[in-house]
Order: C-alpha cells, then sequence, then structure tokens
C-alpha cells in the first residue's frame, strides 16, 4: 500500500508537469478553405476562423511580397497561450520543393504549412 501511494504522487506530478507543457502545434493549412467562391473571407467566419486567415494571409503576403534576406516576418503569431496572445514573430518562407508556405513562431512553436496560397487576395506576387 505505501508503494501504491508512493506512484501514485509519482504520477500524479508527472501529469501536473504534463499538463503544463503547451503541445506544440502543426497547422497544416489549404488557405482556399478560409475563402469563399469569389476568393474573398466569408462573413460567416467564426472570430477564431477570421484570427487564423487574418495570420496567415499577413504570413502570405509577407513572404510574397519581395525579396527578404532573413525569414523573419513582422507578423505576430495569433495563438493563444494561457488565454494570452503569443505575439511572437513569425518565421517564414516558400518550400522550393512544393511551394507550400512553411512558417513558424520561436516563442510557442506553432508551426504549419499553407498550401494554394498563390493568386489568392493576399498574394503580392513575388516568388
Ligand atoms: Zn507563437
Amino acid at each position: 500500500m505505501k508503494y501504491a501511494l508512493f506512484f501514485f504522487k509519482m504520477i500524479r506530478k508527472h501529469l501536473v508537469i504534463l499538463s503544463e507543457i503547451k503541445m506544440n502545434l502543426n497547422f497544416v493549412t489549404n488557405i482556399t478553405h478560409f475563402l469563399d467562391e469569389n476568393g474573398a473571407i466569408p462573413k460567416k467566419l467564426t472570430k477564431e476562423g477570421r484570427v487564423i486567415a487574418d495570420g496567415l494571409g499577413e504570413v502570405i503576403t509577407c513572404v510574397t511580397s519581395g525579396p527578404k534576406k532573413s525569414p523573419q516576418t513582422d507578423v505576430l503569431c495569433w495563438s493563444e497561450i494561457n488565454n494570452n496572445l503569443c505575439a511572437g514573430k513569425i518565421d517564414a518562407g516558400i518550400d522550393l520543393e512544393n511551394s507550400n508556405i512553411l512558417w513558424s513562431c520561436k516563442k510557442c512553436g506553432d508551426r504549419g504549412s499553407i498550401s494554394s496560397w498563390e493568386n489568392t487576395l493576399w498574394d503580392c506576387g513575388h516568388r
């Protein structure tokens, strides 16, 4: 019994630690899923959806607006950590193998890829 209680305490301590670690998320996005048939952001999009669409759109604009020396963009991370906006700076670039845009946040570790961004409202044309 003594050992059982000891192990229970060990496991419980471990679970608490695990629950405090934010799981890094990998978002695979086809950006056209955020657009209607006219290529515009639909009014019926939820607030959360709108925040993600705006963030990903800014990443597309930044990556396609001209040559850049570093992957750092001025886009602020839209993820939430314990109900607070992360606001880390997003790194992004085009994957030359499949032309997906890859992005990541150094602060919270969230990352993702964006496909089908070409010729959307955010695309500024630079490749
Ligand atoms: Zn972040």
